[in-house]
């Protein structure tokens, strides 16, 4: 199968998964294990936080920085297509007793300033304090610019807010700036960055920040059921991946951006080949077509999203000629509908 569902399809590759057998484990709750010591250290390092600090998923970390920032009853500002709001099934909620604050995102994937500073409570017992601002880089593929990231830095210290970023795939938005991600990462207290995307690691999020803050996030975790033993084994795919998956993912900007091309040209599909930044291609087409599109894919050997736009992902496992493929399979659905 060509698997553009995410770039969570990936499967470990065969140096990766010997990278995990020869890894040298120890228990990670007693801070034992030096290989999450050493990914922690290097995930530290490499995005200028003081720490770091492994867990099992994306959605623990997010939730774990969130009840790091905020206590019980606070309020944080979040994008309203933010995956800590939408799509972790409201857990800063139901566990961490937290409040959010829908912002809608611009364009860009952006907060504007003028809506956050007006998304601000005063000082007043009718309101859930704000605390927190919670950015996402990239947002559904679009990276934030610069400018911007320290813009809202400065008017996060500004309003005595801290600021955490959701950098699941930062290191595409790294990648394609063509940056070091620590120029993204350092505006941050705290930054969430997922192994198990674009990275190719079977399991595992790093969260990095402030010492404080990530002493407090492992409370959190443990609360959570995050607490993991030998889990050196994880750790290992991350370093693995650290070293050796980063630079590839400019190939998967320029396979989403090929692909983006070719279906461009296809007249019932809507879709802005320049609007592909990184990784993920969305595409317009008439209601009527998705689910019979979605199962002569199927059909060719090919998997896709289905929502009120289609969504390709590229990654890892998504060779330079499936891009043709799938091309071509759009192409032979359109012209018999
Ligand atoms: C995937 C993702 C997460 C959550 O990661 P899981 O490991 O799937 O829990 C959080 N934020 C963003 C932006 C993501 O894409």
């Amino acid at each position: 199968m060509i698997d553009l569902r995410s770039d969570t399809v990936t499967r470990p590759t065969a140096a990766m998964r010997q990278a995990m057998a020869a890894a040298e484990v120890g228990d990670d709750v007693f801070g034992d294990d030096p290989t999450v010591n050493r990914l922690q250290d290097r995930l530290a390092e490499l995005t200028g936080q003081e720490a770091g600090l492994f867990f099992p998923s994306g959605t623990q970390s997010n939730l774990a920085a969130l009840m790091a920032h905020c206590g019980r009853g606070d309020e944080f500002i979040i994008g309203s297509l933010g995956h800590s709001f939408g799509h972790e099934a409201g857990g800063a909620a139901v566990l961490g007793s937290l409040w959010p604050c829908p912002i809608e995102n611009e364009a860009d994937g952006s907060l504007a300033l003028d809506k956050l500073a007006a998304a601000i409570k005063p000082d007043d017992a009718h309101f859930a304090p704000t605390r927190l601002l919670v950015l996402e880089n990239t947002q559904n593929g679009r990276v934030l610019p610069l400018a911007y990231i320290r813009e809202a830095a400065e008017f996060a210290r500004r309003h005595q807010l801290g600021i955490h970023l959701d950098g699941a795939r930062a290191f595409n938005a790294a990648v394609k700036l063509g940056v070091p991600v620590i120029d993204i990462t350092r505006h941050f207290d705290s930054v969430s960055l997922c192994l198990s995307k674009g990275l190719g690691c079977p399991v595992g999020t790093v969260l990095v920040g402030k010492r404080e803050l990530i002493r407090k996030a492992q409370r959190a975790r443990k609360i959570l059921g995050g607490g993991m033993r030998q889990a050196g084994m994880l750790a290992a795919a991350g370093l693995y991946a650290l070293e050796h998956h980063v630079q590839r993912l400019a190939e998967d900007h320029t396979k989403a951006r090929q692909l983006a091309e070719g279906l461009a040209q296809i007249q019932q599909i809507q879709l802005d080949p320049a609007t592909v930044q990184t990784n993920m291609v969305f595409a317009g087409i008439a209601p009527q077509h998705v689910q019979p599109l979605a199962a002569h894919l199927k059909n060719a050997g090919i998997l896709i999203l289905t929502g009120a736009n289609l969504r390709l992902v590229t990654h890892l496992d998504v060779g330079a000629r499936d891009v043709d493929t799938v091309i071509a399979a759009f192409r032979a659905y359109f012209r018999s509908a």
